[in-house]
């Protein structure tokens, strides 16, 4: 008989914002997320306890799905990072340090809930007027004419992701792979509505990264048994391909859980394996050239084709499939491919399918020297691939190296000075409440450009564009100083001034005529999402007044 257990009741937290426990365990949520950030963020290290996989990452995404939290409010925060990183691939960091600077800051400045949600939304639509506005001086337009803004994109996102743990030659190799990835995505010449391709990524261990590559078409592992001379026979292309989803390993075990009826005498996989040389006699008859298949083929119908100059492809998985369907030009009840190739790359040998048409399908071949680093520099170049993606939606980028947030926060401050007695009074909060909100706002977007510094260096601003600057103190080259995303360039009568301390409100000068290009860029739409989330999600927290646990 079973024991009846008397029901606990929940647990509730009052106020949870009050309690210091919570707070700690906010601080130290962003603690992780701003010592992560940046090309010098530090690495976090995750293991399990039972000794499985060890995970190094400073990238948000693979942090905060590994880790669970146990403050349901964390759990929240965590989430909606999450989302976004897994819409727009970038910016996860930023969202997360905001946000809980945000919502630490409204404590500190003791704001009223109901002043400061307030005072916030009017402010994040301030940004975005600002930010999708002609007169921005953050925002770069993305040229398409020229593949420098789009490798710039993407040095950016792989340089803030140190654990990729490539030197600058590297970087640059990976940056322009994954720019000609993503112009391979985009499909030529087709006529009505257009899809994105899809590229495909490899990884290889032990390799050096230089050796990294970007092909057309599909590459898949060299079937067994396959050798150049056999591909020779086959002459040129075009080639008739046949593909299936189904096991053709004639395995009877794998008709399902059902039960078979079996006459006596009948041997069904004597059966099964004849029906399967039927299949081969057919595809032989329609001269086809490649037989591939998702799931297993059986070895003597593997044997009967390659017998006949069939080139056999099993195992494919699933992932393939579509990538498959989509190099191929459809022909009758197969399929045409334009050519194979083989490709050798360390111990892994090759074979390349040339699509027929534009199909807009490439493989990236991406090698590093240990598992660790590849499997970052795979997510990585696969996020970068995305963002890349999203400037075709919105042809911007906007300035690294905590020059948009510096910029913003500068145009925000100036903006509301003369502006506060009105718009606090429209909102219907006090002058002063306003007045600290925007403290509280601009200050957090502040804290996110000094995370980018870790080496105990000050974050300066200048006082006339309002950009952010390191000074750069172990220099030992002539060449003129820049500021964070290398627009601007240092001259003597430049004033600056330490980040987050008080200064005169100016409005950032527009810079204009300047050779200079932005050497770091963020992505336009990852950015602007995360910053309206960002305060939707800090709004939403403090506005939480009871947390009731349910402990059964
Ligand atoms: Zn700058």
């Amino acid at each position: 008989m079973s024991r009846i257990c008397k029901k606990k009741p929940a647990v509730c937290t009052d106020e949870p914002l009050s309690n210091s426990g919570i707070c700690q365990k906010i601080a130290l949520m962003r603690n992780i997320l701003s010592t992560a950030y940046g090309p010098t963020g530090r690495l976090k290290q995750i293991h399990n306890n039972v000794g499985g996989h060890v995970l190094t990452t400073s990238t948000s995404t693979a942090l905060l799905k590994r880790v669970d939290m146990s403050e349901p409010l964390l759990k929240l925060i965590s989430t909606s990072v999450q989302h976004h990183t897994a819409r727009y691939s970038d910016c996860g960091l930023f969202m997360g340090i905001f946000m809980l600077r945000l919502i630490e800051n409204t404590q500190k400045y003791n704001l009223r809930t109901v002043a400061a949600a307030k005072s916030y939304k009017r402010l994040v639509e301030e940004c975005n007027m600002y930010l999708k506005g002609d007169s921005c001086g953050c925002k770069v337009t993305v040229d398409f004419s020229s593949c420098d803004s789009l490798v710039a994109l993407a040095h950016s996102m792989i340089t803030s992701k140190p654990a990729c743990m490539l030197n600058s030659r590297e970087t640059q190799h990976i940056s322009s792979l994954i720019a000609q990835a993503f112009l391979y995505s985009i499909p030529l010449n087709s006529p009505g509505v257009s899809c994105f391709g899809s590229t495909v990524t490899i990884g290889i261990e032990g390799q050096s990264v230089s050796d990294s590559s970007v092909f057309p078409g599909l590459l898949v592992d060299v079937p067994e048994m396959l050798q150049p001379a056999d591909l020779k026979r086959l002459g040129s292309g075009p080639f008739k391909v046949v593909l299936f989803n189904v096991s053709l390993s004639g395995d009877i075990s794998e008709v399902g859980d059902v039960t078979l009826e079996i006459h006596t005498g009948v041997d069904p996989e004597l059966d099964l394996l004849q029906q399967l040389l039927k299949l081969g006699e057919h595809v032989v008859k329609d001269k086809v050239n490649l037989f591939a298949c998702q799931k297993v083929v059986h070895p003597v119908l593997q044997h009967y084709l390659r017998e006949h100059g069939v080139v056999v492809i099993e195992r494919l998985g699933l992932a393939l499939m579509e990538p498959f369907i989509q190099i191929t030009v459809p022909a009758e009840a197969y399929g045409l491919v334009r050519g194979f190739c083989f490709h050798s790359c360390g111990s892994r040998e090759l074979l390349q399918l040339l699509p027929s048409k534009d199909s807009a399908i490439s493989t990236v071949v991406l090698c590093h020297r240990n598992e660790t680093m590849l499997e970052e520099l795979k997510m990585t170049c696969q996020r970068a691939e995305h963002v890349l993606r999203l400037t075709l939606r919105e042809p911007y980028a906007l300035l690294g190296g905590g020059c948009t947030e510096t910029l913003l926060a500068t145009h925000i401050t100036h903006m509301n000075q003369s502006t506060a007695t009105t718009t606090a009074a429209a909102l219907g909060v006090s002058h002063s409440e306003f007045l600290m909100a925007v403290e509280a706002f601009c200050s957090s977007l502040h804290a996110v450009a000094l995370s980018l510094e870790h080496d105990g260096q000050d974050c300066l601003i200048d006082l006339t564009y309002a950009h952010r600057w390191v000074p750069d103190i172990y220099s030992q080259t002539s060449a003129k100083q820049t500021c964070g995303c290398g627009l601007v360039e240092d001259r003597s009568d430049l004033e600056k001034t330490p980040l987050n301390t008080a200064c005169h409100t100016f409005s950032p000068v527009f810079l204009e005529n300047t050779d200079n290009q932005p050497r770091i860029l963020d992505s336009f739409s990852a950015k602007l999402n995360a910053l309206n989330v960002a305060v939707e999600m800090a709004k939403f927290v403090l506005d939480v007044k009871y947390i009731v646990k349910d402990i059964n």
